[in-house]
């Protein structure tokens, strides 16, 4: 039996953005990365009083050396010895192998991601509906994606590869798959803006909320200003419910350490003492910042009963 059973507020992504939702706030899914960071994500929900996300991609558990398992034992220790009181909600982020999700869901992970968006519509809707009736009959529930979220590396060489989300598919979709949750395209990209700026396509995510019941989910919300991103959570009819934050709590960690090269995890959890807590409190403080400016979540882990 996994660990995650011993945890009350341990909980799904479905039951996070119901609350978020209908109290119009997001919750912020924050890659820690390393996993020495994972701490530091539970100490900034923690001190804010906050719900959080706390996830993983399966391109950063290649990137960074780290399984599914270690992941979650980990955050199941920190969840322990930090005694995180706030709802805590353990994710896996983009992930396009059955058997990745098969093994997060083993660990004990609450929460999937399948992100079939280069395929076909017809066969996104096949693969997401296949981790939908999987992960269901576990418990957890299921993220996909529809239309494709560009990197901002492809915005700066030219080759704009995203595609915004057409809300006519999305409501096809979302019925069809029976997902808790849609990533959508709608104008944010993940990585860091240099030469594009994000734009928030207000009513397309408008447009797709009034068809469809499906909790919405920006991704790419690093760098993003904070009116645009508390604009796409407020708006009438239902917003964005979660945030995806990853390279803003990278880059905090490597600013507090002064290094210009992303680390593998072998070498941050190598830091000294000294470092590592330097590194943690940057991080933690980052994710503070975010969920009061930019996710008006702060004081929210009351909402949660
Ligand atoms: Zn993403």
């Amino acid at each position: 039996m996994s660990r995650s059973t011993t945890f009350n507020n341990l909980i799904t992504l479905k039951q996070a953005l119901e609350v978020a939702e209908r109290n119009q706030f997001a919750i912020g899914s924050f890659s820690p990365r390393y996993t020495p960071m994972i701490s530091a994500v539970l100490r900034g929900a923690q001190r804010s009083q906050s719900p959080a996300i706390v996830q993983i991609s399966h391109k950063e558990l290649v990137r960074y050396g780290i399984t599914p398992k270690q992941f979650a034992d980990e955050l199941f220790d920190k969840m322990h010895e930090e005694k995180i009181t706030v709802p805590i909600v353990l994710h896996l982020d983009h992930t396009k192998e059955l058997g990745t999700i098969a093994e997060a869901i083993d660990a004990g992970f609450t929460s999937v991601m399948i992100d079939a968006s280069e395929q076909p519509l017809q066969d996104n809707i096949r693969i997401s509906k296949e981790v939908v009736e999987y992960a269901h009959a576990r418990g957890v529930s299921v993220e996909a994606e529809l239309g494709m979220i560009g990197t901002t590396d492809f915005v700066e060489t030219d080759r704009d590869e995203e595609l915004y989300t057409d809300p006519d598919e999305a409501s096809i979709f979302v019925q069809q798959t029976g997902v808790d949750a849609l990533a959508v395209s709608c104008g944010t990209a993940h990585g860091v803006y240099m030469v594009k700026q994000p734009k928030v396509d207000y009513s397309r995510l408008q447009a797709i909320r009034k068809l469809t019941p499906v909790h919405l989910v920006l991704h790419g919300g690093s760098g993003v200003p904070a009116d645009m991103i508390m604009k796409a959570i407020t708006l009438p009819g239902g917003g964005v419910s979660k945030v995806n934050i990853a390279t803003d709590l990278e880059l905090s960690l490597l600013q507090a350490l002064e290094r210009e090269e992303r680390m593998s995890n072998a070498e941050c959890m190598a830091l000294g003492s000294e470092k590592m807590e330097k590194g943690r409190e940057a991080v933690t403080r980052t994710v503070q910042d975010k969920i009061r400016h930019f996710l008006g979540s702060e004081g929210k882990a009351s909402s949660f009963t």
